[in-house]
This record gives structure tokens, sequence and C-alpha cells, in this order.
């Protein structure tokens, strides 16, 4: 997809915020805590190399976790040699390529492994994959469940085509106030735990919720941390985060457009709105194709620290708004972010969705120039 510069739309990246986020968080982890990242789906929208970048040397860093190989294949293209774990499973006709790479795998059952054996064996690989083994302990994705199974697969990760590295589970509840399933799950950790004697290096089960909310139930030092680092709260508005978390991500544009719409005429597809007094009608570069959902129409943005109601329906890649009084083309409109006193957070926006802000992020589209700060 082109990443568009020649226009007035981008997301601004607030690395100073992420840093924030970073230090604070680990601030409150227990002594000698290491952080791994989430930086998957281009570092929830952010842009993937320049989030890297900007915390690769942080002390705490233990390294990155990803969802795809080619997510983590990206990350040694830009000379990050860190541990980049893959979370997700990946095709085992590929691991030969992560093996090469140095980049460790998710496996989640005994099948898996024993054909990478076959396929390392007839294609004499000799670079050891690394393996973190998926334990499924209620999220019901992908891991093991069955103990013996679990036995099975860390006696085969004794042959010295692979690297037993990790061994992980992830929470479905760690973001609810109510901790019943997240502490049923911690049960089935711990018993799955106990099955392997010698454990490996990376033990982890935390992602952001897990280490702002329950951190005293589950050991929490190697913690995959994504949303909050973002600055956005795991649980939408359930919880309320423990530490201040700082937004990273805005989207702004500005007007491209500016007219007086007289008293009677419509805007957009379908003519859905239909002006009840003249006034003043601005166009915001920004559409559903830029990953501005059509379904936020009759939300709202903000320019100079007022809210401007969006009229009629969002387009692909533009949409119009009431202004308090006729505007220069080249005003900024906020779209996610703060104007003046005012703000629209991502999660304001997935309430408005009915989703969630780890959806709105991850949905602003490549087609959006990414700008740091
Ligand atoms: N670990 C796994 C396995 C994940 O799938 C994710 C994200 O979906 C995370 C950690 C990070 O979660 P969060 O963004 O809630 O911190």
């Amino acid at each position: 997809m082109i990443s568009a510069q020649l226009r007035d739309a981008k997301v601004v990246v607030d690395l100073a915020a992420l840093k924030h986020n970073f230090r604070t968080q680990l601030a409150q982890l227990p002594a000698g805590s290491q952080i791994l990242p989430v930086v998957k789906a281009n570092a929830y929208g952010n842009g993937l190399v320049p989030v890297v970048n900007a915390l690769k040397d942080e002390p705490a860093v233990g390294g990155f976790c990803v969802a795809l190989l080619d997510e983590g294949l990206a990350l040694r293209a830009a000379g990050v040699n860190q541990l980049t774990l893959v979370l997700g499973i990946t095709p085992v006709q590929y691991a030969p390529v992560a093996a090469r790479a140095g980049i460790s795998l998710t496996v989640g059952d005994v099948a898996w492994l024993k054909a990478y054996l076959q396929l390392a064996q007839a294609s004499q690989l000799t670079t050891p994959l690394k393996v973190h083994l998926g334990i499924d302990t209620g999220m019901g994705r992908i891991g093991f469940t069955d103990p013996a199974a679990l036995q099975e697969a860390v006696a085969l990760l004794a042959d010295p085509h692979f690297e037993f590295e990790g061994l992980f589970t992830h929470f479905a509840t760690a973001d609810s106030a109510d901790d019943q399933y997240f502490k049923a799950q911690v049960a089935k950790w711990q018993a799955m735990l106990a099955v392997v004697k010698e454990k490996p290096r990376y033990v982890h089960a935390a992602n952001s919720a897990t280490a702002l909310w329950h951190s005293d139930q589950v050991a929490v030092n190697y913690v995959r941390m994504g949303i909050s680092l973002y600055g956005c709260n795991p649980s939408g508005r359930e919880l309320t985060p423990t530490w201040s978390l700082q937004p990273v991500t805005a989207l702004e544009a500005r007007l491209t457009f500016v007219k007086q719409l007289k008293k009677g005429a419509s805007v957009s597809y379908g003519a859905t709105y239909t002006a009840p007094t003249d006034e003043w009608v601005g166009t915001v570069p920004v559409g559903y194709a830029d990953g501005y959902p059509r379904s936020l129409s009759g939300g709202s943005v903000l320019i100079n620290g007022q809210r401007c109601p969006i009229l009629g329906r969002i387009c692909m890649d533009q949409f119009m708004v009431r202004l308090p009084q006729a505007l220069p083309v080249g005003t900024k409109v906020v779209l996610i972010g703060k104007s003046g006193d005012a703000e629209i957070t991502a999660t304001d926006l997935a309430d408005r969705l009915g989703t969630i802000n780890y959806e709105v992020l991850t949905g602003l589209s490549d087609r959006l120039a990414r700008e740091y700060r």
C-alpha cells in the first residue's frame, strides 16, 4: 500500500509518551522484571521499526513479540537481533526460515514438532530452532492443554534441532473486574508448569492487563506488554489503570475545503444530512479506507479545542464536519488526540464503534503516513 506523504492527514506517534509508558510501568513491576514489547500489527498501528528502535536500548527490554514470521523478519532486516518471538503458529514448512534468522517460534502441539524434525533432518538444517511452548490454560486459542502431551513435547525438544527457550500462556479475562476465570487459568498454568522439571529461560504469562491488575497473582518477570505501552487502557473503561498512561497515537488532518452550505442543501452519499439553516462546512481528507470507519458517521472531531459534528456519511477518503464559523483551508482537525482542553481517545472511538481500542489503533491504514515526535 502507498503511504501517502502529499496529503493533509497523518498518524502522529509520540515516542516520548511510549517511553514514558514503558518506564512508569516497569517501575511498578517486581525488581528485575523484563518487558517483551508486543509490536505485532505494525506495533498496534504505530509503525513497527520506529517503535522498536525507540525501545530496543532500554535495559529492561528482553526482546520483542510479533504475530507473524514476516514481522520478525522485518525486525531482523532493520538490524534488531534481540529475542523475537512469533506468538502465532507458523506453518511448519516456513520454520527453517525462522531457525536461520534466529527467530523464536510458538509451538502448541507434538505433531508440529515431529513434522519439523522430519523437515530439518531431510534438509540437513543445523541451526537449532528456538521454541516457546504455548500452554492453553483457558484462552482456547492455541497450545497444550494436556500435561502428558506437554511432557512429550519437552522430551522432543531435547533433540539438537531445537533449543527449548520458553514456556508461556495467555489470559482471557485479565482485563475484567471479575477475576474468577483468571484465577482458574492461574491454577491451570501452575499445574502445567509443574510438569516441566527444567524450566527454560523465558517463562511468561502476563499481558498488559495482567501486569496492571494481577501482578500479585502471577509471576510477571517477563511481561508481554502491548496496548498499555501505546497508552490505552486494556479494559476499555472497566478497570482503572493504577498508573499514568499517556496516549501515543494521534490522528490529525487539515481541512481541504470550506464552504457555506445553504439551508436545505444536503451532504454526502445518501443525502442523509440536510442543513436546517445556513452553516459553515469543512471537508476532512480522511475516510474509511484510512481506518476511520463509516460507522463513525454521527460522531465528531476537534478543531481549535471545539467539538465539530460529522455531517452525513463518511466516504472512502473524505467526510464533512460542521464548523463553528468560516475557517481557512488548512485548519488542523484532530480525529484522535488532544486539541486545546478537549480530547478524543481511541477508546472513545471504540465505544462509538462497539469495539475495543486495540481495533481502532490497528485499523489505521498504512495509507496514512506516520510522523514521529
Ligand atoms: N500476548 C499474546 C499472546 C497476545 O496475543 C497479545 C495481544 O493480543 C499480548 C500478549 C499483548 O496483549 P496486550 O496488548 O493486552 O498487552
